[in-house]
């Protein structure tokens, strides 16, 4: 199970642990990891969390995809900035 490195990750799991809130990564299109019923939930409700999830994905591509643009303009790094954020 990977869990998060930012603590303020959107992608943390939402459900709770002995020492606090759960720290693995939520599955795909829920709130909550395998341990915590990440499976479990309803089709509609992971429609829902999957559509806010690409358009949150779309909101960061433009973003990155300007962050790049600018450092190729720059002549440097933008490639290499843009696989590593692909890498995990
Ligand atoms: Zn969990």
């Amino acid at each position: 199970m990977q869990r998060v490195t930012d603590l303020a990750d959107p992608r943390r799991c939402k459900g709770a642990s002995l020492d606090g809130q759960c720290q693995n990564f939520a599955e795909e299109g829920s709130d909550y990891c395998r341990v915590h019923g990440g499976k479990d939930l309803a089709p509609a409700r992971r429609l829902k969390q999957y559509l806010l999830t690409k358009a949150q994905d779309r909101e960061r591509l433009a973003q990155f995809a300007e962050n790049d643009a600018a450092q190729d303009a720059a002549g440097r790094g933008g490639r290499r900035f843009w696989v590593n954020w692909n890498g995990d």
